[in-house]
């Protein structure tokens, strides 16, 4: 071989060589791309309900049912407009739900969870069968009593807002956690929850503060404290448990509660409002999934 003919040999060697794993590179990369486009639409999403009212009619409108349990948690995996869509009994209360938002997020790795179903008013604007979306959600359990001595008695309305989250030492001690702690409401889950506002009927559909405890408030100078102090629309008693727990995971999350009754304006406890609010919901999760599918 000359000394030209063997230039020329190692170049084409070369730029076969370049060739072969440029394109290598490529095809893998675009198979890693497409598997990984496909594993992300294929994380579900999550639709939390307290009691069976809240939960089971929802379930029932999913296809390819199969039911799973963790501990008292009922998850029934189906599938909407072809799309994963997972949903939880958590049981009532905060514990069940944070444990149950813990729990599907760890097994299942979704891409959203809405926590839904009823809660009693205190907006005197909103009535029976209106839907709140939880721009906000707020832990209206999270307080902190003012120093008082021995026969100086209790004095809720002095209560301070307590935020767990605002340092790792004791909130008893820090003035830093004296604040309230609101969780946002994801805005595509928001913006989906606008996209459906009109399929409903049964009353209005506003944002607004969803305010939660385990407790049922039924003093309405308390249930006022807290519409002026934390501004909440209504309570209930498992959104900001599921909130935080979201959060804690960065999975997006939204509160979305029908009113079943309101202390304020004589709102009468009406169940009829569960199955109602997930009529709505499910409209909101098959807008949401047009919208991810379609990105
Ligand atoms: N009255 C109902 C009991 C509901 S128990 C019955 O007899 O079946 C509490 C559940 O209702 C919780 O999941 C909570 O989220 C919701 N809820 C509805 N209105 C509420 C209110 N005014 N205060 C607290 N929770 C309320």
């Amino acid at each position: 071989m000359t000394t030209r003919m063997f230039e020329k040999f190692t170049t084409l060697t070369l730029i076969s060589v370049l060739v072969v794993s440029v394109f290598a590179g490529c095809s893998s990369s675009t198979e890693s791309g497409a598997e990984a486009a496909k594993e992300k639409k294929q994380q579900p999403i999550i639709v939390q309900g307290p009691m069976p009212i809240e939960a089971e009619e929802f379930a029932g409108k999913l296809d390819d049912v199969k039911e799973e349990k963790s501990g008292s948690f009922v998850f029934y995996k189906g599938t909407l407009d072809g799309y994963p869509v997972i949903v939880t009994k958590t049981g009532k209360g905060m514990e069940n739900t944070a444990a149950a938002t813990a729990v599907a997020i760890e097994k299942y790795d979704p891409i959203a969870i809405i926590n839904q179903g009823t809660s009693g008013g205190h907006d005197p604007e909103l009535h029976v069968f209106d839907i709140v979306l939880g721009e906000r959600t707020v832990n209206l359990g999270s307080l902190k009593t003012p120093n008082k001595e021995k026969g100086e008695g209790i004095h809720p309305t002095e209560w301070i807002p307590m935020d767990l989250m605002a340092s790792e030492g004791s909130a008893g001690e820090d003035p830093d956690a004296e604040n309230i702690r609101y969780f946002e409401g994801d805005k595509d889950l928001l913006a989906a929850a606008h996209a459906v506002k009109d399929t409903y009927t049964k009353g209005k559909i506003v944002n607004g503060t969803i305010g939660s405890a385990d407790v049922w408030n039924n003093e309405v100078d308390r249930i006022n404290w807290f519409h002026k102090n934390f501004g909440s629309s209504v309570e209930e008693m498992e959104g900001a448990a599921g909130a935080q727990i979201a959060k804690a995971y960065d999975v997006p999350f939204l509160g979305i509660r029908v009113l079943s009754n309101n202390k304020v304006n004589d709102g009468e406890y009406n169940p009829d409002t569960a199955e109602a609010n997930q009529e709505y919901v499910y409209e909101v999760v098959k807008q949401y999934i047009s919208m991810t599918t379609e990105k």
